[in-house]
């Protein structure tokens, strides 16, 4: 670690100043900011619960509380931030939240320190955004930092794409649809009302969903796999079930048709957001994570004179390149670690 205000740790924990960490735990940083609830970004979650102050949107919290039970709302490190709302920290800097636009209550996050330095982190960001960080020192998420990663269609074209196939395939027989966290309520809202079948999903997605319908996301009705109408519902021939995490999507064989909505673009199929496995087996790029062009300019409407690009899932030296090369009045670098790829 060099003596730069911002920078990622080996585990993949951002740290902003001397004092705080997100989405990661790091010995003797006070504070952790929580940005968003998927499993890349949740990791030393269980040390942190009992060693760190954690901040955090209202809808994180909402959304921890519905997979973690009740273990959550009763402690007083847990602190829920609005949005757009500056809160001022024990050691005099202040935290603002704002939203990243990537999935319920993701965002992106300003810590002013108690010199007037600005330091921010993206978070997983979506494009365009209402609101971008103002900030003098950037640490900005790389996932799509290759300039290979450049989306040739719409996010609108996708959504189509998906609707089209799944309207195709059910005269078939049942549609069976995997998606990651915030990317399934996604699906829901695009075919809820347009398939004219059931929608079946667990008991636990759908208490997931019901922390969207809470915050006014209207996604649509789901039926219980356990409840009488889902189980009439799974005997017809044509129905849609969703899956996401915890729900053991290829445990079971499957009769319809599968198909993967992918959050991440497939960098082997930049024009088109289907893959064709076989005829029973698609997947869909669903992105909710802005592409190399739209990540330029975030950086960009960020106002920073220094980037780090996050060098913890590839594409960090490529980003920070681009930056240099394209950007002017930045200097950017990809941040000091630098572990073994890994799968998410
Ligand atoms: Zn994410
Ligand atoms: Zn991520």
């Amino acid at each position: 670690m060099n003596d730069s205000a911002i920078d990622v740790f080996e585990s993949g924990a951002v740290r902003l100043g001397t004092n705080l960490v997100c989405d990661g735990f790091v010995e003797g940083y006070d504070f952790r900011v929580q940005t968003h609830v998927h499993d890349d970004h949740m990791g030393n979650f269980n040390t942190s619960k009992g060693r760190q102050n954690f901040f955090m949107s209202l809808e994180t919290f909402a959304l921890l509380d519905a997979f973690l039970n009740a273990e959550i709302p009763y402690r007083s490190n847990f602190h829920k931030i609005p949005r757009g709302t500056e809160y001022k920290l024990r050691d005099g800097s202040k935290l603002t939240l704002l939203p990243s636009n990537h999935m319920l209550g993701s965002c992106q996050v300003t810590l002013e320190l108690p010199d007037g330095r600005r330091l921010g982190y993206s978070g997983d960001f979506g494009w365009p955004l209402e609101e971008v960080i103002q900030v003098d020192e950037l640490v900005v998420d790389s996932t799509y930092g290759s300039p290979n990663s450049v989306r040739g269609y719409t996010q609108a074209q996708a959504e189509e794409c998906l609707l089209d196939l799944v309207c195709k395939r059910l005269r078939y027989g049942s549609v069976h649809i995997y998606a990651h966290r915030g990317t399934v309520e996604r699906v829901l809202h695009i075919v809820e009302g347009n398939v004219g079948v059931p929608i079946l999903a667990s008991d636990r997605l759908i208490r997931e969903v019901e922390v969207y319908q809470n915050y006014g996301i209207v996604l649509g009705k789901v039926e219980s796999l356990d409840s009488d109408e889902g189980i009439s519902a799974s005997r017809q021939r044509a129905y849609v079930r969703l899956y996401s995490k915890g729900d053991g999507f290829g445990n079971e064989p499957i009769a319809g048709t599968s198909i993967k909505c992918s959050a991440y673009m497939a960098t082997y199929s930049a024009s088109n957001p289907l893959i064709t496995f076989s005829d029973k087996s698609y997947s869909v790029a669903l992105s909710n994570h802005a592409d190399f062009r739209e990540t330029l300019e975030y950086v960009e409407a960020t106002g920073a004179e220094i980037a780090v690009t996050d060098n913890t899932r590839n594409h960090g030296i490529e980003l920070a390149n681009a930056i240099n090369e394209r950007l002017s009045g930045i200097r950017a670098r990809p941040s000091t670690n630098n572990p073994a790829p890994r799968w998410r």
